[in-house]
């Protein structure tokens, strides 16, 4: 971390909320489901789908995560109504998962069931690593209870990830796949650029030779080269592979990738919470810390 944004992840709690607002912006949707619809259907015009996620992590009060639950239910019901190209992302952690693991599975369980009614698919997005192994016996349960509509995450920053996809391929997964934003320990992590790169890189032959349904996230140019090169080199069915990147990030590279024929998904965050979510990434990935210095001096 460059001293300056470690400067600036310290000192963050100073940083008065309009500046982290103005960064916040560009990759929040707003603060209502009418603002998620909205940008999901600007996106469509310029030829993505997305995937809707409620701002909100690690609750610990029942009401919160019921609150978060039906949020996320009216997100399906949105989907639905408007017939939006796009899906339901959720964390565990907002439905409940801290306060008791069945209860937030239930939680889960009940959305993936009704977005099964409406025909609408639902990803399970990865937290840390407290967290992985449970993700992947929620996703292992929900599939054996005949569930179709719904996918997990990988990160390729985690030594355990190509077990982790051995562990599942046989359930011919949808799987997104990461670098992965949270800060872990060398013991469980990659921490070079190069091995989390090379990892990634391993992890998506692996998947695609498979025959798993692979969401590529990224907006790493050089793994985003790779990927085409490789599904250019091979013969998969294009709806086995799409890309996928956050709201407002390399919407240059976004745009190329579209217009060159590939699937992209973008991931379309709102709600309130935006002050405690963004501080939160802006802890967790200092890169992202010169964009509030950025903010600080540049207006407009
Ligand atoms: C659709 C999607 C879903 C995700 N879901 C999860 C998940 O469930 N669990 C999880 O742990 N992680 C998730 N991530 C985050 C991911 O793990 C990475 O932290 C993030 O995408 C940055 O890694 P990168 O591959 O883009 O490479 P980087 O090397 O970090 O980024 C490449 C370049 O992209 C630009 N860039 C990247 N991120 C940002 C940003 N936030 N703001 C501005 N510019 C940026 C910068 O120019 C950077 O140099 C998701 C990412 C995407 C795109």
């Amino acid at each position: 971390m460059s001293i300056l944004n470690n400067l600036i992840v310290k000192t963050l709690p100073f940083v008065p909320k309009a500046i982290i607002k103005s960064v916040a912006n560009k990759y929040i949707a707003g603060d209502s489901l009418q603002d998620a619809i909205r940008v999901s259907k600007e996106l469509s015009k310029l030829g993505a789908s997305s995937t809707i996620d409620v701002l909100g992590e690690f609750v610990t009060s029942r009401e919160r995560s019921l609150h978060e639950w039906q949020t996320s239910y009216s997100v399906l019901d949105a989907i639905h109504h408007n017939n939006l190209d796009a899906y339901l992302s959720v964390k565990l952690t907002s439905l409940g998962l801290d306060i008791d693991q069945e209860f937030g599975f239930a939680n889960v369980r009940s959305l993936v069931e009704k977005a099964s009614e409406l025909g609408v698919f639902v990803r399970m997005d990865m937290e840390n690593s407290p967290y992985t192994s449970i993700t992947l016996d929620f996703y292992r349960r929900l599939r054996s209870e005949g569930f179709n509509n719904v996918g997990i995450v990988i990160q390729a920053y985690m030594r355990r990830s190509e077990e982790d996809i051995r562990s599942i391929l046989s359930l011919e997964p949808s799987v997104r796949l990461c670098k992965g934003i949270y800060i872990e320990s060398p013991d469980i992590a990659f921490k070079h650029p190069d091995e989390i790169r090379n990892n990634y890189k391993k992890l998506l032959r692996l998947l695609l030779e498979n025959g798993a349904n692979v969401r590529i996230a990224t907006h790493d140019d050089r793994l985003i080269d790779d990927a085409i090169q490789f599904v250019n080199q091979n013969t998969f069915d294009k709806k086995q592979y799409e890309f996928q990147m956050l709201l407002g990030v390399r919407e240059d590279r976004r745009n190329e990738i579209i217009q060159s024929g590939f699937g992209m998904r973008i991931y379309v965050l709102f709600g309130s919470d935006w002050y405690g979510y963004s501080t939160r990434r802006l802890k967790e990935n200092p890169q992202v810390a010169g964009y509030v210095l950025k903010a600080m001096f540049v207006r407009g």
